[in-house]
């Protein structure tokens, strides 16, 4: 019995079989075929080497026209190396003598010619490595390339162990057959994170080691809440994962009774307690726990789970769908925010270097306006169904907010002249999660109709800590007094102008930080809808002023780690049953 120990995302034990997920840039497991498999998988190699063959002649062309012959002479080698018969004879007659997948045979063989290479006093040698190691990674991604459709043959019960795992991976797990997942890098609100816990699929990210540790099949125990994974439990280990099963069922069972209880706290102050959704049919879940409505719809999931670019109609078809289960209560709708960890990176030959400070986004809508043009028209239309308001991502500058605000005007005159009914009236917001927006909210309190914090990235961009990196998860910390600040003062700019402030990044569902939100002034909470119903219970069991207290105190102090420790010790003696469903080792 081992113990992998990760970031926990999500809660939930689960007792699963491992699947490991391949990865092309590192890891490929070692994989059986039967016997009558084996010529199609010749077959398959062929076709990836005769698919990189082709790539590298298109590159070699480009690079000759850009650096000239001699530079792009490189490429010569790369194509050698796969005409070569020795080499490729080597893949094919591993797959045939071992029974293996091309994957693992290109793999393997390449790893022995790396391993060779790199062992060479002589210095030409050890340049061919990088080279060796680029055709053995355009092979595997040619090979690899659609390899996701292995995750339709999975049995009940599985968990998918990754390196990493895409926004649009996650959303594509069948939830009949996948009970959890595990990867090796991720920081507690990547946007795969965010989806663990909109599924309620219980996940552990972060565990570096994860992949190299399992195989295909081996038993295994995901236990979300303290974010480890144990390897080959024994009876008695696997018998206390499922009464931690039965006794999380039951805590949710108690908080059932809270959903048509008002969030209010115990002075009287009606808190608005709405959900966060990526699809449309997350609003029941949202409604069954008590939320008032939804605070942020993250709409380019609808990008991230169809294999077409969405149309008018797709955006329309989903907004009403949400609106339809409303029946009156608020949507506020997010223009898509693509880029960073989501969709556009995997979808570029070029990815770009620091795409959390790159094309995303609003800046990725504006530089995008036909797609954006399409999404504002569905969203107007929506409108007139509904109580609907639309939010803007990532804005950083006035500049971007207007031109944004513009583009719905705009979009509202062609549907003035098309004679298609829209809200004339309806609000504009903005996330606030950049620190330039925070440092100047008085300025955009001056243009938004609303505020919504949008603490992961607020932390991410005020902290320097990238939200998906594992090395430095530790230092992620949203109770950094530097974080409180610009959320007291963006707080102060939206009441001052008159304008309603909501937070929701993931902090807000956590209850140390609810607590932490309500004392700095705000007064809207937008969470996972599984968080909905234990924040309920914290906003009914604390007033305003020992809010404000806990707030006053944590932003005193100058050191992040104190901060969160006070926060953690004085909300869990004031309302311990805010903690009830959640481990202690969770709490870090
Ligand atoms: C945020 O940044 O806090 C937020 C809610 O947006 P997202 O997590 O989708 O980036
Ligand atoms: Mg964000």
């Amino acid at each position: 019995m081992k113990i992998i120990q990760g970031i926990p995302v999500s809660s939930g034990v689960v007792v699963g079989t491992v699947y490991v997920l391949s990865d092309s840039h590192r890891y490929v497991p070692r994989r059986t075929l039967t016997p009558d498999r084996v010529p199609g998988e010749l077959e398959r190699f062929e076709n990836a080497r005769a698919g990189a063959i082709a790539d590298i002649n298109d590159l070699h062309q480009a690079a000759e026209a850009e650096m000239g012959a001699e530079t792009a002479k490189i490429f010569l080698f790369h194509v050698g190396a796969l005409n070569d018969p020795n080499l490729s004879g080597q893949v094919s007659a591993k797959i045939q003598s071992d029974c293996v997948t091309a994957e693992y045979a290109v793999s393997s063989v390449f790893r022995a010619w790396i391993n060779l290479f790199s062992s060479k006093a002589d210095p030409t040698f050890a340049t061919k490595v990088s080279d060796l190691e680029d055709i053995r990674r355009r092979l595997l991604d040619h090979l690899l390339g659609a390899r996701f459709d292995d995750l339709h043959d999975l049995s009940p019960g599985t968990v998918v162990v990754a390196r990493d795992l895409t926004p649009s991976q996650t959303a594509a797990f069948d939830r009949d057959k996948v009970v959890a997942f595990v990867t090796d890098l991720g920081g507690k609100t990547s946007h795969t994170a965010i989806l663990a816990r909109a599924l309620s699929l219980p996940a552990v990210v972060g565990a570096q080691t994860a992949t190299e540790s399992v195989e295909d099949g081996l038993t295994v125990i995901v236990d979300a809440d303290r974010g480890i994974m144990i390897l080959d439990p024994d009876t008695p280990t696997i018998e206390r994962a499922q009464r931690e099963t039965e006794r999380a069922a039951q805590y949710q069972l108690t908080l059932r009774e809270l959903v048509d209880q008002p969030a209010i706290t115990t002075d009287g102050v009606r808190i608005q307690l709405l959900g966060n959704i990526e699809f449309p049919g997350e609003v029941d879940t949202v409604l069954e726990r008590g939320g008032d409505g939804i605070g942020l719809y993250r709409t380019e999931f609808l990008y991230l789970t169809s294999p077409v670019v969405p149309s008018e109609k797709t955006h329309f078809a989903a907004y009403t769908e949400c609106l339809k289960k409303l029946d009156g209560k608020p949507l506020i709708i997010r223009t898509v925010d693509l880029g960073a960890d989501k969709y556009t990176q995997e979808r570029t030959r070029i990815p770009e270097r620091n795409p959390f400070l790159g094309l995303r986004s609003i800046r990725y809508c504006l530089q995008n306006l036909d797609m954006f043009r399409t999404q504002l028209r569905a969203v107007l239309r929506a409108s007139a169904l509904g109580d609907v308001k639309i939010m803007f991502p990532l804005i950083t500058s006035i500049g971007e907010f207007r031109q944004a605000r513009m583009l719905v005007h705009d979009a509202m005159e062609d549907l003035h002249e098309e004679g298609i009914d829209y809200d004339k009236d309806i609000q504009i917001g903005m996330m606030v999660e950049v620190p330039s927006a925070a440092v100047l909210a008085p300025a955009f309190a001056r243009e938004a109709d609303f505020f919504s914090i949008g603490t992961n990235d607020l932390v991410q961009y005020t902290l320097a800590v990238d939200r998906t990196n594992e090395r430095v998860a530790p230092l992620y910390n949203p109770a950094h007094p530097a974080v409180t600040k610009l959320i007291r003062d963006i707080a102060r700019a939206a009441r001052r102008a008159q304008i309603p402030v909501s937070c929701c990044g993931e902090a807000a569902g956590e209850p140390d930080y609810a607590a932490l939100l309500l004392g700095l002034g705000v007064r809207t909470l937008s969470v996972t809808a599984t968080d909905i119903p234990p924040i309920k219970r914290l906003i009914r069991s604390l007033s305003i002023p020992q809010c404000e207290r806990i707030a006053k105190k944590a932003i005193s102090l100058d050191s992040e780690t104190e901060a969160s420790a006070y926060l953690r010790d004085r909300t869990r003696k004031l309302v311990p049953q805010a903690f009830d469903g959640r481990s202690v080792d969770s709490q870090g």
